[in-house]
């Protein structure tokens, strides 16, 4: 067993233990492998060991990698783009990626949607809270993100699932679990304003692999998880 598939089985065991401790589903907490500066034979090793789902945080090197992952006859995977995204590189990750994490800007977003190529699925879009004042101060406060969700809506070539965070690293459970409520509140008050026939607003991003169990036992959706997945980054 490679050392990938070995962690990939460790993460997934987390998840698991962390789901039944906390009486979730663990069908309802997908794993995003995040693969940033990993190379693309790293990525084929998760593909191989079942893992589908890849983060990029650099859009050259994430659109690199998409092509890299095809030509090596890996295809079905679901590219979701998490790092800054400025206006001039919006293009690439309209075309090539399948979800983008960190929107918190309509400027951004409106050029997402320009940008979709009409023969692919619209782009699956978080919006980035942050509740901490952390983290390159990236993120939208809790009440601008109310006021964007409504903006994203007339958009026609993205769908708005949810919110994500990237908070500062704190020292203890009980400390994530409550910077980790406060987007699931965020959240639920986001799905009483939602208008019905909208796509469903059903993704909280959050938890990484120093916090995924405060994460899961706090209702994320989705963990991003590099290090735990591919080890330590250069
Ligand atoms: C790098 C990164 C991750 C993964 O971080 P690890 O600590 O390696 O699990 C998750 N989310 C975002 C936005 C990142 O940039």
């Amino acid at each position: 067993m490679t050392t990938i598939d070995h962690r990939l089985l460790q993460v997934r065991a987390r998840i698991a233990r962390a789901c039944a401790q906390h009486g979730r589903d663990p069908a309802g907490v997908a794993l995003l492998a995040v693969s940033k500066t990993m190379s693309p034979a790293a990525v084929r090793e998760a593909v191989h060991a079942g893992q589908r789902a890849f983060g990029e945080n650099y859009v050259q090197e994430g659109v690199d990698k998409i092509a890299a992952l095809r030509a090596l006859g890996c295809t079905g995977l679901q590219w979701h783009y998490i790092g800054a995204l400025q206006s001039n590189k919006t293009r690439a990750v309209a075309e090539h990626f399948d979800w983008v994490h960190g929107i918190e800007r309509l400027a951004i977003a409106q050029r997402l949607s320009a940008q979709r190529p009409p023969g692919l699925a619209p782009l699956q879009v978080c919006i980035q809270v942050n509740l901490d004042g952390g983290r390159n101060k990236a993120g939208v406060s809790a009440p601008e993100a109310l006021a964007l969700a409504q903006q994203l809506l007339e958009l026609p070539r993205l769908r708005l699932r949810g919110l994500m965070c990237i908070p500062e690293p704190l020292p203890d459970f009980a400390a994530q679990c409550a910077l980790f409520g406060q987007l699931r509140a965020l959240l639920a008050q986001l799905q009483a304003a939602w208008p019905p026939g909208a796509a469903a607003l059903d993704t909280l991003s959050m938890g990484m692999s120093a916090d995924l169990e405060a994460a899961v036992a706090s209702g994320s959706t989705l963990v991003r998880v590099g290090s735990a997945i591919f080890g330590p980054r250069a």
